[in-house]
């Protein structure tokens, strides 16, 4: 072997949500008469819909016909996908050839920072989703400008001192579950061409946003197209996380600095080496989920996502924390009123007490100390319990130290 790559120094040793994964386990098995309540993994707990389900059947037969089969696709996903997705996501504003589909939006992080030249710098929110920051310390090592935020919203406080040439902005927030309306987003845009960055949006949470004041997709705002980058998922919106399918939008508007070339050529180059499509299968689940009758059963699954969120932000508020999220997104950020415990403590009080799994903050940023975060795809046994539990005590009773 060549010598270890220096850039794992960065890295904590294990990726926050294993090491979660890891202290749960060992409290089961430390005290099994404990039941468990799980908010702490941010997975879906619902089955597939049964417009996907039996799409995925129909798909899987044709497969074993001679006239059905398939093999590789295209690198850049199945046309019809891709017209459904530019039709029914962005009403025709990006167009077929700009929607690049991908095996999920993680896959397509580490595609875009590869695409990007080695010196690249970035700036992230605090809280953000740390496969951002995991990301970038491994692929482009330590170029990274935290900004200060707005810590229970992850709203930028300083949007004028962004200096990095990327911005990565997570929309609805993982984990403070906040959505930015139109105006902070049209300044980032527009701060975006006073200084010369580009805006990587991960729009992973999009199909949570319920309410019409804000937009839903980032390029109805102006100036969208030349300077924003968008990834984004079927994960969440349609409970794909063990199927694997989403999509990044490369405009045909965004341009390099210093040179004629095409970004979306580049990037369509990058993938036809690097990436073999998404699973046919996985295509045509996708199609299925954007189909009228896919809209409709997957729009109640995530209203059941967001009820079980805001059951939790209510119990977690009136017992005693300060909490955001919950509206537009499954995720609840929450603080104690009064405590100076770390996150991994709060973790730990949670568990040890409660029984309950949640995620430490500071694993989305080490400014974010003091937080946690409780995840509404929890199943409904964890929610009851919790309900159950929260309404036997008036507020948390936080130790001094744990
Ligand atoms: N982006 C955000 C903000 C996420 O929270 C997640 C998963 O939790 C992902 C991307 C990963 O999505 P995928 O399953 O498509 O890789």
């Amino acid at each position: 072997m060549p010598h270890r790559k220096s850039y794992f120094e960065l890295l904590e040793p294990n990726y926050l949500f294993p090491q979660v994964k890891a202290r749960a386990e060992a409290f089961a098995k430390s005290k099994p008469e404990v039941k468990l309540a799980s908010f702490g993994i941010g997975d879906v707990s619902l089955p597939l819909v049964s417009s996907i389900s039996k799409a995925l059947e129909k798909a899987s037969y044709e497969m074993s016909l001679s006239s059905g089969f398939k093999g590789y696709g295209p690198e850049q996903g199945y046309l019809w996908l891709r017209e459904k997705i530019s039709d029914e996501i962005y009403q025709n504003k990006i167009s077929p050839d700009e929607i690049f589909i991908s095996d999920g939006a993680k896959c397509d992080i580490a595609r875009i920072l590869t695409w990007l030249p080695p010196k690249t710098t970035f700036a992230l929110q605090t809280p953000c989703y740390p496969a951002f920051n995991d990301a970038i310390h491994l692929i482009a090592g330590k170029q990274i400008q935290y900004l200060d935020c707005e810590l229970l919203t992850a709203c930028p406080i300083d949007i004028e001192s962004i200096s990095a040439d990327v911005l990565v902005l997570v929309n609805p927030n993982n984990p403070s579950g906040h959505l930015l309306d139109k105006q902070v987003l049209q300044s980032l845009i527009n701060q975006s061409f006073k200084n010369n960055f580009i805006i990587l949006y991960d729009s992973a949470y999009q199909a949570f946003i319920r309410d019409e004041n804000y937009p839903k997709s980032i390029y109805e705002l102006e100036g969208a197209e030349e300077k924003v980058i968008e990834i984004s998922s079927f994960s969440k919106r349609a409970g794909f996380t063990g199927l694997r399918l989403g999509w990044s939008v490369i405009s045909k508007k965004l341009r390099y600095k210093g040179c004629e070339n095409s970004p979306v050529d580049d990037f369509r180059r990058l993938i036809q080496t690097l990436f073999n499509g998404a699973s046919y299968l996985s295509q045509v689940a996708g199609l299925a989920a954007l189909s009228e009758e896919g809209l409709k059963e997957t729009t109640i699954q995530l209203n059941t996502y967001l009820h079980r969120a805001q059951i939790l932000a209510k119990g977690l508020k009136q017992a005693g924390m300060q909490v955001s999220g919950g509206m537009h997104s499954p995720f609840v950020w929450a603080k104690p009123l009064q405590s100076q415990l770390s996150s991994w403590q709060l973790f730990d009080y949670f568990l040890h007490e409660l029984g309950w799994i949640c995620t430490p903050g500071s694993g989305f940023g080490k400014k974010a100390e003091g937080f946690v975060r409780f995840s509404g795809f929890a199943s409904q046994d964890s929610v009851d319990q919790a309900l159950s539990q929260l309404s036997s005590f008036d507020t948390f009773n936080f130790p001094k130290e744990f």
